[in-house]
């Protein structure tokens, strides 16, 4: 075991790090598995206002168990990667019924939940009961990689492994709690992605890529395959009050409400364009060309009537919104 690396951490964290984000005036699993899977992919401030919400309408497993997906969906709206959403809402019905409503502690079990991985599990795990666990999200990845020059001519597989036995070694066999937070904060405020202030790093005077100035060949970048494209024709079928939106079903946005899709000989019949968006999504970029038109005679069932207030707080994609918020 490093111990002077998790030594030089602990003590870092207890004096710069982040100590009152409100997740962690708890340590209840239920609490912290939130935040969890809030923070994943997603800065600490933007997860607050969320986190905060979804704690005052779900305080318990138990309630956010019992809600609607609809309702899970409005709050989680804005907050992007809606597959977590869902999955949290399937993860809160499984603790209810396999685990009896008791937030399970046991990695195993945590490992065997929807939307929890084994990176998450352990954090979970030592947040709630200070349990050193090793854990390897992706600002620990930044600061392993960048701290033992990791990766660099290896498969992503061996790369992976490497930093696992790393991060192992590397936990202290006490204060869990602190040092996997610490390890967070410092891949998140000091070893950032492109800007690392490695003169306030407590970790600098051992760093391999501090030492030999290749903070930024690390961690090494994956051959990314071009991004797919895909053309959304959508209407705002309007009245200058209202709009009818519908439920998408499938695919990306699942479960939020949405435009109507055109197919490209109507949209191209349409008298008023509106500006075009370009959305990116995790694996696929979206370029929309809304059209506005006039409320059909004929209106599916499947459709449903917003006004510009619903519009602010139902459960939207983003972009779609911010549309609809200008065009209304
Ligand atoms: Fe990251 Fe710099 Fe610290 Fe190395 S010295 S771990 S590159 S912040």
């Amino acid at each position: 075991m490093d111990s002077s690396f998790a030594e030089r951490l602990v003590a870092w964290q207890k004096k710069y790090g982040r100590n009152n984000l409100p997740w962690q005036k708890s340590h209840d699993p239920y609490v912290r598995w939130l935040a969890e899977i809030m923070l994943q992919q997603t800065q600490v401030k933007t997860v607050i206002p969320y986190f905060d919400r979804f704690i005052e309408r779900f305080p318990t497993v138990q309630d956010l168990a019992e809600a609607t997906e609809e309702e899970v969906m409005k709050l989680w709206a804005g907050l992007g990667y809606y597959s977590r959403a869902r999955n949290l809402h399937k993860c809160a019905k499984e603790v209810q019924c396999r685990f009896n409503g008791s937030f399970p502690i046991e990695l195993s079990d945590l490992e065997s939940l929807p939307g929890i991985g084994v990176s998450t599990a352990a954090a979970i795990r030592s947040a709630a009961t200070d349990e050193p666990c090793a854990i390897l999200d992706g600002n620990v990845k930044r600061v392993l990689a960048r701290h033992g020059m990791i990766g660099k001519g290896l498969t992503p597989r061996e790369t992976e492994n490497l930093l696992w036995a790393d991060a192992r070694s590397k936990t202290p066999l006490k204060e869990g709690r602190t040092y996997a937070q610490a390890v967070m904060d410092l891949g998140a405020t000091v070893c950032t992605r492109t800007k690392p202030l490695c003169a306030l790093c407590p970790v600098n005077q051992d760093c391999k890529a501090f030492q030999t100035d290749s903070q930024l060949e690390f961690p090494v970048k994956k051959v990314r395959a071009p991004v797919p494209e895909e053309i959304l024709n959508l209407a705002v079928y309007t009245d200058g009050n209202e709009v009818y939106l519908l439920r998408k079903s499938e695919r990306y946005w699942k479960g939020l409400w949405t435009l109507p899709q055109l197919r490209d000989e109507e949209a191209e019949q349409s008298e008023e364009v509106l500006p075009a968006i370009e959305h990116r999504l995790t694996h696929l970029l979206l370029r929309i060309y809304p059209v506005r038109l006039p409320i059909p005679a004929k209106i599916p069932a499947a459709w449903k009537a917003f006004t510009k207030e619903q519009i602010k707080t139902e459960a939207l994609p983003t972009p779609i919104r911010k549309l609809l918020l200008e065009v209304l």
